[in-house]
């Protein structure tokens, strides 16, 4: 982890541009200034924390500023690279959860997890999501679903529900979580400390496409176990991350029920983080966005009083 020189940044970016103004990175330089302040204190979660606000800032930014100012952007994600300790990655941990909406426990393994009170939150997580999907799947009105989901996709929300209650609470047999560490491969990209989770995406043929897995029976397409990564941020996060994920145990709560419905429905990233989650809530995006299925969730735990910590 180093310095980033934010001369040697701004110089890098005239040079792809000559007509480069400051502004058009000012949050990004802002991040960077309060990174190198940390860095210098020798404060290193704090170094950590502001290094996972440029990475999150880094992926958010247009396409168009991607691809115009690679190079810069790569200079930066070259210093700070590698931040945090490797996890071990041979430690793997066996479990088995008794869940209140199954008839047999369900198998949780954990490879690389720093602790077994880390593989063991997966567990308790899993112990609440269950039964919460189970209730839900009982009434086609339950959960605060227009709080994050068009009216004109109600029918597939609701369809989405009995496919993930029908896989979770029967179908599912075992769940394996493996934790990634910074600078290692997943599908194909590298991981960065803004990686929350990960899933290795299905291949999907033609008629695959958007409504298959949303719509009923589609969950006897996932295969009876699971596979789902978690990345830095899942183990960095802070406090407060917005406020529906208003501390880090429910920042993973809701990162848990993100990834499983990657797998299970087949939602893509549409968008990342709460304000882009409401602003797409009336589009038929949202029901396939796996952040808005977090969000929903979470809402609903709320509402139950149940969720973690
Ligand atoms: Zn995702």
């Amino acid at each position: 982890m180093a310095a980033i020189d934010m001369q040697e940044f701004v110089k890098q970016c005239r040079a792809a541009n000559p007509l480069f103004k400051e502004n058009v990175f000012a949050s990004l330089l802002e991040k960077i200034k309060a990174y190198n302040t940390n860095l210098k204190l020798g404060n290193q979660a704090r170094t950590l924390q502001s290094e996972a606000g440029i990475q999150i800032l880094l992926r958010n930014l247009s396409q168009d500023l991607k691809t115009r100012y690679a190079k810069a952007l790569a200079y930066i994600q070259a210093k700070i690279k590698g931040a945090l300790a490797r996890p071990d990655e041979t430690a793997v941990f066996k479990l088995s959860i008794p869940i209140a909406s199954r008839s047999s426990p369900l198998d949780v393994r954990g490879e690389g997890f720093p602790s077994l009170a880390a593989i063991q939150e997966v567990g308790r997580n899993l112990a609440i999501i269950c039964p919460l999907v189970h209730d839900l799947a009982k009434s086609d009105h339950e959960g605060p679903r227009r709080n994050w989901f068009a009216q004109e996709s109600l029918r597939e929300v609701h369809s989405s529900i009995v496919n993930l209650d029908q896989y979770l609470n029967r179908q599912c047999t075992g769940i394996s979580f493996k934790v990634l560490r910074v600078g290692g491969r997943c599908d194909g990209e590298t991981v960065d400390n803004s990686l929350a989770g990960q899933v290795i995406r299905a291949v999907m043929v033609g008629h695959e496409d958007r409504p298959d897995y949303r719509k009923q029976g589609g969950y006897l397409k996932v295969p009876w176990g699971l596979r789902i990564f978690f990345g830095p941020l899942y183990f960095s996060v802070n406090e407060h991350y917005d406020a529906v994920l208003k501390t880090v145990a429910i920042y993973r709560f809701m990162t848990l029920f993100h990834e499983l419905t990657h797998k299970i429905l087949r939602t893509q990233d549409k968008v990342y983080e709460l304000s882009n989650c409401l602003s797409i809530k009336d589009t038929a995006n949202a029901v396939m966005c796996a952040d808005s299925w977090g969000y929903f969730l979470t809402d609903y735990a709320n509402t139950r009083n149940r969720l973690p910590g």
